[in-house]
């Protein structure tokens, strides 16, 4: 080792789900909404002017902020915004767990939880989920440093009830629990309705699902005044202009089109309705989910082997190599017709003789 390498931050860094780039391919991986983003991002689009690139963006990102509070009734300071909610949640592990107690988080769920803990040294501990990938709130009594939770969680799709969620709450006073509602518009009740009961409730959500625009990068957390202006004053010691120009405004627009996304979440959660049927008559098995994929076994094939063999049918979803999830496929919820094709040929797959 070189010695300047000592004083590295060395990391393991999250693996994203693969983005390949093939003609013809089924892509139900990485769970994006397989619909375009609603008409106003492309009129927005087609509209925006490249002179104002040459200004620096709002900082406050005002235009965005200011819409999702319309959105969700609250005030704009109640709106923190960033690239991806993953920014958002790294800034949000970075801001409130800053202490010596270990913060808490269930031993499945979305692979970030422990790469941000790791990165920024805080102390954390898994607590198991229980057999039927659902969270005991029992663990979430222990002393800690605060609580991650997603719901619906990932990758299993598995929702807490707003009862659990406010009971875990009520437990859990004076540290920050942080709900990730990445998939929340899919199903499940948003714990938005309980922010005015606890000032240390932060809520996040993104536009890279329901809002069909992982592309632009958007994410944002809802929480009380105090906490939002403790994650701006982070964010301001780190990157003033976190939101370009261009998702500022395409935000805005898709904010605006709330016919178009309750048009298209349900869509997406009708076709799930359908796949779960048409699933458990080929043998899978899975938790209820209430996001837009569906974590599936099958009792009598791998997860690995049925992994590679719709790989070479160019329909790609994600597999995890991991204690007690090496058996599960995580499937996005594509159009009706990718899913056709993917239930013929899981269809064909599993009716063939196995020894
Ligand atoms: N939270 C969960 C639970 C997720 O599955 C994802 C998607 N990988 C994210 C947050 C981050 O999504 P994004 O950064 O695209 O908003």
């Amino acid at each position: 080792m070189a010695g300047w390498e000592q004083h590295v931050r060395k990391v393991i860094p999250y693996v994203p789900g693969e983005q390949p780039r093939q003609e013809g391919m089924i892509k139900l991986n990485t769970n994006e909404n397989p619909y375009p983003p609603a008409p106003g991002v492309a009129r927005a689009l087609r509209e925006m002017d490249p002179e104002q690139f040459r200004l620096y963006p709002d900082p406050a990102a005002s235009l965005l902020v200011d819409s999702l509070a319309r959105r969700y009734g609250l005030a704009s300071n109640q709106i923190f915004v960033g690239v991806g909610s993953d920014d958002v949640l790294a800034m949000a592990f970075l801001t409130f767990f800053n202490g010596k107690k270990p913060i808490l988080f269930p031993d499945i769920t979305y692979s970030f939880y422990d790469v941000w803990a790791n990165l920024y040294r805080i102390p954390y501990q898994c607590q198991p989920l229980d057999e039927a990938f659902c969270i005991r709130p029992e663990d979430y009594e222990r002393e800690n440093g605060g609580i991650v939770l997603a719901n619906p969680n990932a990758p299993t799709g598995v929702a807490a009830g707003l009862k659990t969620l406010q009971g875990i709450l009520e437990q859990n006073r004076d540290v920050i629990v942080i709900i990730d509602e990445a998939y929340i518009d899919f199903g499940g009740d948003s714990a938005v309705s309980l922010i005015p009961s606890y000032d240390n409730l932060l809520v996040v959500q993104t536009f890279s699902k329901s809002r069909s625009m992982a592309g632009m990068r958007i994410g944002y957390a809802m929480g009380q005044p105090r906490l939002i202006q403790y994650l701006n004053d982070v964010k301001y010691s780190f990157n003033s202009y976190t939101m370009s120009q261009a998702s500022l405004r395409l935000g805005a627009e898709a904010v605006a089109e709330e016919a178009y996304f309750l048009d298209t979440t349900k869509k997406i959660i009708n076709t799930r309705e359908r796949v779960k049927k048409e699933l458990t008559g080929l043998g899978f098995v899975f938790p209820d989910s209430k996001g837009n994929f569906i974590f599936a076994s099958h009792p009598q094939i791998s997860a690995q082997e049925l992994f590679e063999a719709l790989k070479r049918e160019k329909i790609y979803v994600r597999y995890f190599p991991k204690p007690r999830i090496q058996d599960y496929l995580r499937i996005t919820v594509g159009t009706d017709s990718q899913m056709d094709i993917l239930l013929s040929f899981l269809k064909d797959y599993t009716s063939i003789d196995r020894p």
